[in-house]
């Protein structure tokens, strides 16, 4: 049955197969949208063995959850997603639909907007419902200026930017049902993906690592990051960096933090050797915690720090690195 002011989560999984954790905090967001607009939240999940991750979703809330299983869906590829994500919209007729700012969903939102005639905001970091329109705000020039965007559209296709939303807690919601797609999953489209590279060492995505180390052209080279990775590891985080190590090909471009790399939200960031441009900071500006090591008391990474110290990183991290693990490993013990 058509539910024109409804929203429609289209949820992910990560490499693991579990539900995207972007995809929960959609489920947080999606309720309280839901609340301004009288409107019922449902989700789509479309992967190959994802039964168990559509479940996980039912029970952050949705009333409804339609799950697509294919190995024809194992992969993003919108020759075949885009397909039955527009059916189900035409069969549906949300009135919103969200999506992570991920790979897949910056790829997707504004071919989705087109197929299904609606519109679209991407990277969005707020929304809300101001009488008959939508506000979107997401952040533009570098992040320097937060945009605001009123639409009355419908269809509106928004992607949200990872870390904002938070997920329900367990039981917050009742659990909604799973029920199939309903639509073919076509048998063959104009791209294929032929082969998937994982980029070694990335054990955790850097945008799902509740910890990331990140390090900039003080590192000098492609051996401070092993250092780097260490600090990481007691963490339990990732390694991220600034663009010139990128360039300078000491770490791959999958680890670029900034704006014109990914964009990170973690419980804590540590940025090592980074002076804080404004194309580095969009990247990592919704950390919850900064930790700053820079050895130019006036560099701007300080300013929006939480804590720094201000030294060589070679005498400062090792220190820092073995004093945490130390605690950490104290801390367990208990
Ligand atoms: C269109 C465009 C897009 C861009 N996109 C991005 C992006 O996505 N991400 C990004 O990061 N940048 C991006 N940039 C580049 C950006 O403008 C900056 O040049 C870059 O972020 C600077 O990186 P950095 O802080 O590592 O280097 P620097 O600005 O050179 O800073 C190095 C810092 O290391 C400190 N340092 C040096 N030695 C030590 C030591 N031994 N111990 C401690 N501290 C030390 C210095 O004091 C300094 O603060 C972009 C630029 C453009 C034009």
């Amino acid at each position: 049955m058509a539910n024109e002011s409804g929203i429609l989560i289209l949820g992910e999984v990560d490499d693991s197969g579990k539900l995207a954790s972007s995809t929960r905090a959609l489920c947080g967001l999606a309720h309280g949208l839901a609340a301004s607009l009288g409107a019922e939240v449902s989700a789509a999940l479309l992967g190959s063995g994802v039964r168990n991750a559509a479940e996980e979703l039912a029970a952050c809330g949705p009333a409804r959850v339609f799950l697509a299983e294919d190995e024809k869906l194992s992969v993003y590829n919108p020759g075949i997603h885009l397909p039955l994500i527009k059916s189900l919209c035409k069969s549906e007729g949300p009135r919103v639909v969200l999506v992570a700012h991920s790979t897949m969903g910056q790829d997707l939102a504004p071919r989705l907007s087109y197929e299904i005639g609606g519109g679209v905001v991407t990277d969005c970091v707020g929304i809300s419902v101001d009488g008959s329109a939508l506000k979107c705000s997401k952040p533009i020039y570098g992040g320097n200026v937060i945009a605001g965007y009123s639409a009355t559209v419908a269809p509106l296709v928004i992607t949200v930017r990872s870390g904002v939303g938070d997920a329900p807690a367990p039981g917050a919601h009742p659990a909604g049902i799973v029920e199939a797609l309903g639509a073919e999953v076509p048998s063959a489209a104009s791209a294929q993906v032929t082969e998937r590279i994982k980029e070694t060492g990335e054990e955790i995505g850097l945008e799902e690592a509740p910890a990331v180390v990140s390090g900039g052209r003080g590192i000098g080279g492609p051996e401070g990051f092993s250092e780097l990775s260490k600090l990481a590891g007691v963490l339990g985080g990732a390694v991220g960096a600034s663009r010139p190590p990128v360039d300078s090909g000491w770490v791959p471009s999958t680890s670029q933090v900034g704006i014109t790399g990914k964009i990170i939200s973690p419980e804590l960031c540590v940025a090592v050797a980074i002076s804080g441009s404004s194309q580095h900071l969009s990247g990592m500006a919704d950390s919850r915690t900064v930790v700053a090591i820079n050895n130019d008391p006036d560099a701007y990474i300080f300013k929006v720090s939480d804590y720094g110290v201000v030294g060589d990183w070679r005498s400062v991290l090792p220190a820092f690195t073995e004093k945490l693990a130390g605690l950490l490993k104290g801390g367990e013990q208990q």
